[in-house]
């Protein structure tokens, strides 16, 4: 068997070009601009790509953009009043703060900090209790982006089996919450599971958000399972440096159903899904409804 490729790059594009639109009517029908602020602290290289490419995605689907890039050695009460400001600018409806933070700052103090309705990462502990109770809430980009992609493949994912490997709060515990959301049996598997090649074959959907260069192998996939792939790992193949995932494509596209190629499958979804949630915030801010398809 070889599995279909779930195409996120073109996924993506299609999500970017619906909010676009959205934000063009938003705009005619009343007078208002969805705005992203983005702040980063300090020059992770990593994340200075990141900000950027979230500058310009946003412009391009018209939103305005604002980007805040603080000192490395900003104070905890600078960083704490930055927020407190996008969090009373009405021009401001989506805000989100780079992780990974300096080491000097609180993370959890300062994304806390964020008012839960721009909290447009779905980070703030307030949306973390939403999604885990079932209600309406900001939800996490990058899993976001994986129900989507799911549900655009499958249609209904009611009484499947989906294995989440990795139980981070970024990643793996909202992507369980929201399986288990679309009445999936979920299983969540980590450093400790016993078996976990097991596990994964018994996985009609398995998500792997575990941070180890092609660990998951053809050999622990159910024949025709879909495989959705976080990982972004980037290694050394001959001296250059390459984009890999966490499930070695090769081996894993020989039995699965279908597959999320690296790069190019879950990467792009989680900046559209952050567009798709500036959108919704800003909607919700007007008292106007959310555009179907692009939140859950
Ligand atoms: P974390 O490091 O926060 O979490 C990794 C998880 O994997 C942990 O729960 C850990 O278990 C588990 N794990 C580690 N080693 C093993 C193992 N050998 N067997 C089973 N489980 C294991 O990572 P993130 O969730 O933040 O990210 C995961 C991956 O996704 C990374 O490659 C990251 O770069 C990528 N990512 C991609 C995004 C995208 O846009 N595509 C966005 C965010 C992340 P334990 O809890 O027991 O330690």
């Amino acid at each position: 068997m070889t599995a279909s490729i779930l195409d996120g790059k073109q996924f993506a594009a299609q999500i970017r070009a619906s909010v676009a639109d959205h934000v063009v009517l938003l705009k005619d029908a009343h007078g208002v601009t969805p705005g992203l602020a983005v702040v980063l602290v300090g020059e992770d290289p990593a994340s200075q790509v990141y900000v950027r490419a979230k500058g310009k995605q946003t412009i391009e689907v018209g939103m305005a953009s604002f980007e805040h890039r603080l000192h490395a050695a900003t104070s905890e009460a600078d960083l704490l009043a930055m927020i407190d400001r996008l969090n009373a600018d009405p021009e401001v409806h989506g805000i989100l703060v780079q992780l990974p933070l300096p080491p000097h700052l609180d993370s959890d103090l300062v994304i806390n900090r964020i008012d839960p309705a721009k909290d447009v990462d779905g980070f703030h502990i307030s949306n973390v209790g939403l999604l885990a109770t079932g209600q309406k809430a900001m939800v996490p980009c990058t899993p976001l982006g994986c129900l989507m992609m799911l549900r655009n493949h499958h249609g209904n994912l009611s009484g499947l089996h989906a294995v989440v490997v990795g139980r981070s709060n970024i990643v793996g515990k909202p992507m369980a919450q929201l399986l288990l959301g679309d009445s999936c049996t979920v299983t969540i598997a980590h450093s400790r599971t016993r078996d976990l090649a097991g596990l994964c074959r018994s996985a009609d959907i398995l998500v792997a958000a575990v941070g180890r260069p092609e660990m998951v192998t053809g050999d622990w996939i159910k024949p025709g399972a879909t495989v959705i792939d976080v990982g972004i790992n980037r290694i050394a193949v001959e001296g250059k440096t390459t984009l890999v995932g966490d499930v070695h494509f090769e081996s894993a596209a020989r039995v699965a159903g279908a597959i999320t190629p690296v790069p190019g499958g879950v990467g792009p979804m989680t900046i559209a899904c952050l567009l798709a949630n500036t959108l919704s915030a800003t909607c919700r801010a007007n008292g106007l409804p959310e555009p179907e398809g692009l939140t859950v």
